[in-house]
């Protein structure tokens, strides 16, 4: 059995199109599948529509969500409701192109146990958000040493796979980078990212911004190194410059240097609310870890699971 997990966030006019354009192609892969459309707190009708579509089709489930948990939360959420022996992850606005599903497919059964889909381009996107995005990679690869760049959420893992993800006990995730890190055997494919189907991209910048930092910070200890490094950087210049006041002060010719120790608190002053900072911010990721809330809250189901086989 094939599970397509569809995370949808106010998608009501892509619905439709992506039940029956994925539909379309899985169903010519296996006769046994199931579209399971995760609805991440929609204030539309995608709910209402994504019930219509269940009524209609028994391969189409739902998993509502209480409330907007993120775009990972649903992912996740679908990984756990899939009950297919492949499982792939897709974008509910036709950027990741359902045609490719049967070479995904066909590469996992080939032997491979992660297919990614690779973007061959970025599709349009502003040169802002390129930038933004390039640096985020870059950041990414050197701190943590997983390459991103050119990775999407559109991906077909197996079911040994999504064991393994459903097992991680973290509420914090990135799937991109998690698929990765369980290891298996990994096969590549390229498409070209589509426009979208219907609507707007439901990232803001703020939500995007705070995805980049606590996928970085997920990953990596970094940023922790560098205050120490920064650190260190700033003793060896305080031995040096005491040294030289010391002995300026003892030729009797001490420096009336106000504005240097002006300078000198306010670089330190922020350097140091930088280090607090990034403590800081693990220090809260910590703390919701170990809370231990629900990555998602399910309000609603749909369809029936369909037996394994
Ligand atoms: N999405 C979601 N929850 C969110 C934001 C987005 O489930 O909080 C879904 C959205 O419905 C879509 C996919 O994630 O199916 C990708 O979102 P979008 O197309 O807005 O992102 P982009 O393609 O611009 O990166
Ligand atoms: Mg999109």
């Amino acid at each position: 059995m094939l599970s397509i997990v569809i995370p949808s966030f106010n998608e009501q006019e892509n619905i439709p199109a992506a039940a029956r354009e994925i539909g379309a192609v899985v169903s010519r892969l296996s006769d046994e599948y199931e579209l399971i459309f995760v609805d991440d707190g929609s204030r539309d009708g995608s709910w209402d529509i994504i019930t219509q579509l269940s009524d209609e089709d028994p391969h189409i489930r739902g998993l509502r969500f209480s409330r907007n948990f993120g775009k990972e939360s649903a992912i996740f959420a679908g990984l756990k409701a899939a009950d297919g022996d492949a499982v792939a992850v897709i974008d509910c606005d036709l950027q990741h192109p359902p045609a490719l599903l049967s070479d995904m497919y066909s590469t996992w059964q080939d032997g491979a146990e992660v297919v990614e889909a690779v973007k061959a381009s970025r599709g349009k996107e502003g040169i802002f958000y390129k930038m933004f995005a390039k640096s985020f990679y870059r950041i990414m690869r050197k701190s943590s040493g997983i390459d991103l760049d050119r990775t999407s959420d559109y991906k077909l893992l197996d079911r040994k796979v999504v064991d393994a993800l459903n097992e991680l006990p973290e509420r914090l995730t990135f799937f991109r980078a998690l698929s990765g890190w369980v290891g298996f055997k990994t096969a590549r494919i390229e498409f070209d990212v589509a426009p979208r189907n219907a609507g707007k991209t439901k990232w803001s910048f703020s939500k995007l911004f705070k995805y980049a930092l606590s996928s970085i910070t997920g990953f990596t200890n970094v940023p922790m190194h560098i205050i120490t490094w920064s650190g260190v950087l700033f003793f060896i210049f305080a031995i040096i410059l005491g040294i030289q006041t010391l002995v300026n002060f003892c030729m009797g010719n001490a420096a009336d240097g106000f504005s240097t120790v002006i300078l000198l608190l306010l670089i330190i002053g922020s350097i140091l609310m930088l280090g607090i900072g990034i403590i800081g911010y693990y220090l809260s990721k910590i703390y919701e870890e170990i809370k231990c809330r629900p990555r998602y809250i399910i309000s609603q189901r749909t369809g029936n699971r369909q037996s394994k086989g």
